[in-house]
């Protein structure tokens, strides 16, 4: 039988809705400050999406585009500045920037916070030490979010995730075993991928490489969540052989429609959370 298909679009839409409220019923909005250096296409895409979707839900956009050449000193200035603007509750420093600037120390800058993306040392090991006050990257609480709300059970569950990124895979292993699923965590090193990934009752794939799961690779009833995005003749794809796969697993997300929608949506929570003062 194929697999139920998991509705990141219809999630997506029902966490917007919970923020629209809730931000509604604040004194002031929450304020999100994006910054986008440079014309990477894709990245002037994204923040169009998140400065609209801010604008949907009540949340105040304040965007910079402090131009390609930006210096180090001068783009380390605006964010001071923005950590101190009373009015800006989330920073956002859309990534890649360009290669003369150093991405690390930038993002050091930020006030963990206005951290909305979870990135700063400061939240990644509050996140490494299980504490709630964290702010985690959007992408991997997404994925949380999506298996709650498809009842997807992670109490003793043996999930293997692929990929070891600081934005997605080293979160999202944090995550899994605070749920206290059983995680084996894999990368471009590990050896007999497929055998590894065929034990697992959840499988979340977060490696950026078109079809790199097929569905020998998959259990019969298995969760699988596809968080790649791969362009591919103009298409776009994930790292799931979806059509295959779906014939054996149990659950499974599309791409498009699956994490991209959730990914999204945790931005404008975290934007929430931060004008609340969580941290
Ligand atoms: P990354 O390139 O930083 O990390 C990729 C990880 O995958 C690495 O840890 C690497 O070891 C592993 N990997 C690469 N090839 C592999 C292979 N053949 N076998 C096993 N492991 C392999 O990428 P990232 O930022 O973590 O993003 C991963 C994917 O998720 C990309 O396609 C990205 O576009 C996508 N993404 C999607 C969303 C969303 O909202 N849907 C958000 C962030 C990232």
């Amino acid at each position: 039988m194929a697999a139920r298909v998991i509705d990141g679009k219809g999630v997506a839409a029902k966490v917007r809705e919970r923020v629209r409220r809730e931000v509604a019923a604040l004194a002031t909005p929450p304020g999100l400050a994006t910054i986008l250096v440079g014309e990477d296409p894709a990245s002037e895409i994204y923040v169009r999406m998140k400065r609209e979707d801010s604008a949907e839900v009540g949340i105040e956009s304040f965007h910079h585009e402090p131009g390609g050449d930006v210096s180090q000193e001068d783009l380390a200035a605006l964010i001071e500045a923005l950590n101190a603007d009373e009015r800006v509750h989330g920073i956002l420093l859309q990534l890649p920037l360009p290669d003369h600037l150093d991405q690390d120390r930038l993002i050091a800058l930020i006030d963990p916070a206005k951290d909305v993306d979870g990135l700063t040392p400061l939240n990644a090991g509050l996140l490494a030490q299980d504490r709630p006050e964290a702010i985690v990257p959007c992408t991997p609480s997404g994925v949380m979010e999506l298996l709650r709300e498809a009842n997807v059970e992670l109490e003793g569950a043996r999930a293997v995730l692929v990929g070891r990124s600081i934005l997605v895979g080293k979160p999202l292993a944090a995550l899994l075993l605070a749920a206290n699923a059983t995680v084996t965590h894999c990368h471009s090193r590990t050896r007999d991928l497929g055998s590894v990934c065929r034990e697992a009752e959840v499988l979340i794939a977060a490696a950026g490489r078109p079809d790199l799961i097929t569905v020998d690779m998959v259990r019969e009833g298995a969760t699988v969540i596809d968080v790649g995005t791969n362009k591919v003749d103009g298409r776009l794809v994930g790292d799931v052989d979806f059509e295959s796969v779906r014939e054996r697993a149990g659950a499974i997300t599309p791409v498009p429609g699956g994490v991209g929608p959730m990914t999204r949506a945790m931005l404008l929570v975290n934007t929430l959370a931060a004008a609340r003062g969580r941290v």
